[in-house]
């Protein structure tokens, strides 16, 4: 068996289509596992797919990555084959500096925007330093892992590098993560504004599991959100007792009803589909 593809870029009605997993469409498929790893009040989310490799969305505030992280791939795992900024706000970059000095990192999605944190900055520094390959976030770059896994980017609609915005949640890079009939979406800080964006567009938003935007708070998640996406399982990454009150009280009651796991209660969050069905493995 030989590896059939990396990184082929493909043009087409479908947009850019990028594969990166092995492409044995044949073999037995075996579990999708998600991690949504506790950094205290930020986002890091691990995803593994069952052809071995690895996706990292965010990497939390500074210092507070790597043990979760190492406790989700082991000690020898050196290797994350695409990690996702999406957008560059200290609570989901920060950790990023210790990520690329401990780990093989071989592609990174990102929107490209002005940024001018120092976080961001070194960041931005330390990945040219290390010639890791970037990608540009738009709504028709995606990717194929093989073993019927995709990562379809949604959000931003538009190539925004370059661009200096006022407000980087409102930039977060959204992706819809599918394996067989099961379904994740991932929305970084996205605003309400942003929501209506991705609204406006028809695009299919249903998710079996969401990562409740801007770590639960009332200025994303709205009804008409939540009710397109019609999550099982809602997922808070927060800090415990964080001073902006997150998840918000109101976000929560729209959610009635639903299964709500918070990394401030749990810790680190695993959910595993087996391609049918999404089971909390904690
Ligand atoms: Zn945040």
């Amino acid at each position: 068996m030989q590896k059939r593809f990396l990184l082929e870029i493909y043009g087409g009605l479908l947009g850019i289509i990028i594969l990166l997993g092995f492409g044995f469409a044949n073999l037995p498929q075996e579990n999708l596992r998600v991690s949504f790893l506790d950094v205290g009040q930020g986002d890091a989310i691990l995803i593994q797919t069952p052809q071995q490799q690895r996706i990292l969305v965010d990497a939390g505030p500074v210092g507070n990555i790597l043990t979760p992280l190492g406790e989700e791939l082991g000690f020898f795992e050196k290797k994350i084959n695409l990690v996702i900024i999406t957008h560059p706000d200290a609570d989901h970059i920060a950790g990023f500096a210790e990520v690329l000095r401990r780990y093989e990192v071989e592609n990174i999605l990102l929107t490209g925007i002005v940024g001018e944190s120092t976080w961001y900055q070194d960041l931005l520094q330390q990945i040219a330093q290390q010639k890791i390959h970037t990608i540009i976030a738009d709504a028709k770059t995606d990717f194929d892992f093989g073993g019927g896994v995709i990562v379809d980017t949604l959000y931003p609609l538009e190539n925004l590098a370059g661009k200096k915005v006022a407000d980087t949640n409102a930039t977060s890079i959204t992706t819809r993560i599918t394996f067989g009939k099961t379904s994740l979406l991932l929305t970084g800080d996205l605003d309400i504004a942003g929501e209506k964006d991705l609204l406006a567009t028809g695009v299919n938003l249903s998710a079996d599991v969401l990562k409740l935007g801007h770590h639960g708070s009332h200025t994303s998640n709205s009804e008409e959100w939540l009710a397109a996406v019609n999550p099982e399982i809602a997922v808070v990454s927060a800090g415990k007792d964080n001073q902006f009150g997150h998840p918000h009280a109101d976000v929560i009651e729209r959610l009635k009803g639903k299964k709500i796991l918070s990394t401030m209660e749990i810790g680190n969050i695993d959910l595993v589909s087996d391609g049918n069905t999404w089971v909390n493995v904690n």
